[in-house]
């Protein structure tokens, strides 16, 4: 005999999945939504099922944005600075670089980094995209922000191999974020001083 109903158990092993939740938090969870407001359930549940239909990936910089669209804010802001063009891993970082209010170009979001050990290569991140857009030729400086990491630092180097041959400026954020550490949990003047003090790549 189970010793939970059903709905619960499936609930447990839903949460159980997500980064950074083992099964004992994945309980206490489950046990929270049992006895809190009829609301806060709902309301996951719902924005849950919505996640994916009512979102969508921009066609020129793979941005997160709202479904409908072709490309994002970003992309279709005639204000922004259409020759630089800054390279993230995912687009959280876009949002990190953000809310810095100090960067103006555009966005490139590659969707990961190169990681032998995770069996990530080239084709699937996308660098290719990349190199597409920066032929095109309105590009001079392509920033490339991935994380202070071995697999971010992997990433910069492969970039720079793919894009020597082109006539664009290649920088890199200046060191200073913490190492190891993800874009996204940088502060923002962090952030900003490595905008500010980029190296040549
Ligand atoms: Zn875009």
């Amino acid at each position: 005999m189970a010793l939970l109903p059903a709905s619960l158990e499936r609930l447990i092993l839903a949460l159980e999945r997500l980064p950074g939740i083992g099964p004992k938090t994945a309980s206490r969870l489950a046990f929270y939504f049992l006895h809190a407001p009829d609301a806060y359930a709902i309301d996951l549940s719902q924005s849950l099922a919505e996640l994916k239909v009512q979102t969508a990936v921009c066609e020129t910089c793979f941005n997160i944005m709202e479904a409908g669209r072709k490309e994002c804010q970003i992309c279709t802001d005639e204000k922004r600075d259409r020759s630089v063009l800054c390279v993230v891993e995912d687009a959280l970082d876009v949002l990190a670089l953000e809310k810095t209010v100090g960067y103006f170009g555009l966005y490139h979001v590659l969707n990961g980094a190169l990681s032998p050990i995770e069996g990530i290569g080239p084709d699937d991140i996308r660098v290719k995209e990349l190199e597409d857009r920066v032929r095109l030729g309105d590009i001079k400086e392509v920033i490339v922000a991935t994380n202070p990491s071995m697999e971010g630092d992997a990433t910069a180097l492969y970039i720079r191999q793919r894009l020597e041959r082109y006539p664009v400026t290649l920088t890199r954020l200046a060191r200073g974020l913490p190492v190891g550490g993800d874009l996204e949990y940088a502060d923002q003047n962090t952030l900003l001083r490595a905008l500010a003090g980029r190296q040549s790549l």
